[in-house]
C-alpha cells in the first residue's frame, strides 16, 4: 500500500489508511520503549536501574531549566526523554511490598491503549461509543457479582475511590435535601464513618460544603471495624441535637489493616435510630475501593477449594468472603481496579444500588448545550462531576476478560498465601508481633517491642502506660527509619494510625506499624523466608541502635 503524503505534522499522529508502514513505525517506537525499559529491570531490586539525583536541588533545578523547545524533535528523542524518566522508578518486583501499589497487568495496558488509540470522549456515547459500551457491561458484570440487580443498578468510571465516596455524599444531599442543589447546603447534615476509614470523606464534607466539623468520627473494634455501640450513640446525640444524619461510609476493606464494617449491622442500626425518630435512614456507601475483590471468592467452593489453597489461606479468604458477601446492602460502592482490578490508573467504578439516585443530580438538557441530543440510548452523564471522561472502563473490560473470575481467585489467593506465610514468619522473629492478627488478607502489620515491654494485647486493652505506649512508638518509628533507609532493596510500608488506643491515663494514641503489603504477582511463597531474613535483619540493627540511646540516654 502507498503511503499517503504527509504534512511535516502527520508524522505525529497514526494513519486514517491504515498503512503498514505507519503501523511499523508506530511498532518500532513502542519496541524502542519497551526495551529501554527492560533494559533498566533486576528482578532483585524495587527500582528500576538508573541514577537520579533527587537531592534538595531537585526540583529546584528542574523549575529553573525547563524550557519548551523552539525546534520539533523526533520520537527517538521522546523515547530517550521517556526512559529518563523511567530511571530509578520503583517497580513491582517479588521485593516491592510496599502498599497497595500495584503493577498494571498487560490485559490491563492493552485495554488502557485501546481506548487511547480511540481517544473517544466518555463525556457522551456518540463521541466516546466505545467507553459508554465498555462502562455499561462493566457495570452489568461488578453489579452481579455482588448481587446488586442489574436492571436497576447504575454508576460510572470516575477519579478514584475518593471520587466514589464524594459521588455517594452528593447523592445523599440530593436524597435528604433536594432544595440543597438549587440553595446550597443547609447546616444540620451529618456523615459517619469510622477512625479507620480512608480521609475521602473528610475531603468530600469540605467540598461539598458541610464542612469537616458536620464528619462524626465513629470508634472502631480492636479488627478496625466500626464499633455499632458508638455509632448508635453518635448518631443519636446528632439527631437529638437537631441534626440529621444523611450518610455513613461503611468501609469494607480498610487501607492499613483490611478491616471489614460489618455491612448488615451498619444497615439495621442505622435503620433503627432514623426510624425511631422519625428519619429516613442515610444513604449507606461501602467503601470497597480495596476489599471489593474479594467478591470474587463469593462463588468460590470452599469446601473443595479447587485451586488448592493452602489451608491457611483457603481460612482466610472464606472470612473475608464472609464479610464481603453484604455488600449488596449499600446503596453504592466503588472497586478501584487500579487497586486489585489490575489495571492502570486510574481506573475507578462507582456503583449505585438504585439508578434513579443518580437522576437527582443530572443536569437539565438546556444547560448542557453541547452534549446529549441524539445519543445513542439513554446515556448521559451529566451528574458527573467530569464533563470530559476518559474511557477507563475499556482497560477494565480488557483485565476482567482476560483474568476471568478464576484468573481473579488465583491471583488474589496468591496474595493472601504469600501474606499467611509471612505471618507465620514473622511471629517467630523475637521481639516481633503481627497488629491485624483478626484480619487476614493481603496486609500485614506488625510492631516490635522492647523486652520485658507491655506487648499488643496491653496496648489494646487500655492498661499500659502512656509512657509505655510513646515509647513502643518511638521504638517502632526507628524500625521505619531502617526499613526506609534502604528501601531500595525492599519496600515496606507503614503506618502511624493504626488503632486508636487508651493509655491507662485516659489520653488516646494511634499506634505505629510496619506493613508487608503483597501485592506483586511475582512475590510468591518460597521468596518468603528472604523477607523475612530481612525484617530479622533490619529489626536486630533497630534494636541495637535502641539499647545505644537507651545507654545515651541513662548516661545523661
Ligand atoms: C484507596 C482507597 C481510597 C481512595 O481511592 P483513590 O482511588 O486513591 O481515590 C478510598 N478508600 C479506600 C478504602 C481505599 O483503599
Amino acid at each position: 500500500m502507498e503511503t499517503m503524503e504527509q504534512t511535516s505534522m502527520q508524522r505525529y499522529f497514526p494513519s486514517t489508511d491504515g498503512n503498514v508502514e505507519d503501523r511499523q513505525q508506530i511498532v518500532s517506537w513502542i519496541e524502542q520503549l519497551l526495551s529501554g525499559m527492560d533494559a533498566l529491570k533486576d528482578p532483585d531490586r524495587v527500582h528500576l536501574k538508573g541514577d537520579k539525583q533527587r537531592g534538595e536541588q531537585f526540583y529546584q533545578n528542574l523549575i529553573e531549566n525547563s524550557h519548551i523547545p523552539y525546534r520539533s524533535g523526533s520520537m527517538e528523542q521522546v523515547n530517550e526523554k521517556l526512559i529518563d524518566l523511567m530511571k530509578d522508578h520503583p517497580f513491582h518486583t517479588k521485593r516491592f511490598i510496599t502498599n497497595i501499589l500495584p503493577m498494571a497487568s498487560t490485559p490491563g495496558i492493552v485495554g488502557m491503549m485501546a481506548a487511547m488509540l480511540l481517544n473517544g470522549n466518555n463525556l457522551w456515547d456518540v463521541y466516546g461509543p466505545a467507553g459508554a459500551e465498555a462502562e455499561v457491561s462493566v457495570i452489568s458484570m461488578m453489579s452481579k457479582l455482588i448481587g446488586y440487580d442489574h436492571t436497576k443498578s447504575g454508576g460510572y468510571t470516575t477519579w478514584g475511590g475518593q471520587g466514589a465516596v464524594f459521588t455517594g455524599l452528593r447523592a445523599a444531599i440530593a436524597k435528604f435535601a433536594p432544595y440543597a442543589m438549587e440553595r446550597g447546603i443547609p447546616n444540620h447534615l451529618y456523615a459517619f464513618t469510622s477512625e479507620a476509614a480512608h480521609y475521602s470523606l473528610l475531603k468530600s464534607v469540605e467540598a461539598v460544603g458541610m464542612g469537616r466539623d458536620k464528619l462524626v468520627k465513629v470508634a472502631c473494634n480492636t479488627d478496625s471495624s466500626m464499633n455499632m455501640e458508638d455509632l448508635k450513640e453518635k448518631m443519636k446525640r446528632v439527631i437529638e441535637l437537631g441534626g440529621v444524619p444523611i450518610y455513613i461510609v461503611a468501609t469494607t476493606g480498610t487501607t492499613d489493616a483490611m478491616g471489614i464494617d460489618d455491612l448488615a449491622e451498619v444497615y439495621e442500626t442505622s435503620e433503627k435510630i432514623a426510624n425511631a425518630h422519625g428519619l429516613r435512614r442515610p444513604h449507606i456507601h461501602a467503601d470497597s475501593a480495596l476489599g471489593g475483590f474479594f467478591a470474587f471468592f463469593n462463588t468460590y467452593d470452599f469446601e473443595h477449594n479447587p485451586l488448592g489453597f493452602t489451608p491457611q489461606a483457603l481460612q482466610a479468604l472464606e472470612q473475608i468472603s464472609g464479610k464481603l458477601n453484604k455488600l449488596a446492602l449499600a446503596d453504592s460502592l466503588c472497586f478501584d481496579f487500579q487497586k486489585l482490578g489490575q489495571t492502570p490508573y486510574v481506573t475507578s467504578l462507582f456503583l449505585v444500588k438504585d439508578a434513579a439516585d443518580l437522576e437527582p443530580m443530572d443536569l437539565a438538557p438546556e444547560e448542557t448545550p453541547y452534549v446529549g441530543h441524539r445519543g445513542y440510548g439513554q446515556y448521559h452523564t451529566g451528574y458527573t462531576l467530569e464533563c470530559s471522561r476518559m474511557a477507563s472502563a475499556v482497560s477494565m473490560m480488557a483485565a476482567l476478560t482476560a483474568f476471568g473470575i478464576e484468573g481473579y481467585q488465583r491471583l488474589l489467593g496468591q496474595f493472601v498465601e504469600v501474606s499467611c506465610a509471612v505471618r507465620e514468619g514473622l511471629a517467630q522473629i523475637p521481639g516481633v508481633e503481627v497488629v491485624n492478627p483478626d484480619n487476614p488478607g493481603i496486609t500485614t502489620l506488625f510492631r516490635i517491642y522492647p523486652e520485658g515491654a507491655p506487648r499488643y494485647q496491653q496496648e489494646i486493652s487500655g492498661t499500659c502506660s502512656i509512657y509505655d505506649l510513646k515509647r513502643n512508638n518511638m521504638l517502632n518509628e526507628m524500625l521505619f527509619e531502617r526499613l526506609g533507609e534502604r528501601r531500595n532493596e525492599m519496600f515496606f510500608g507503614d503506618t502511624k494510625k493504626h488503632l486508636n488506643v487508651r493509655s491507662a491515663e485516659g489520653e488516646t494514641l494511634s499506634l505505629y506499624a510496619s506493613k508487608v503489603f503483597i501485592i506483586s504477582p511475582y512475590t510468591e511463597r518460597k521468596d518468603v523466608p528472604d523477607i523475612i531474613q530481612y525484617v530479622k535483619e533490619r529489626v536486630a540493627e533497630t534494636f541495637k541502635n535502641w539499647e545505644q540511646l537507651m545507654y545515651m540516654r541513662g548516661a545523661v
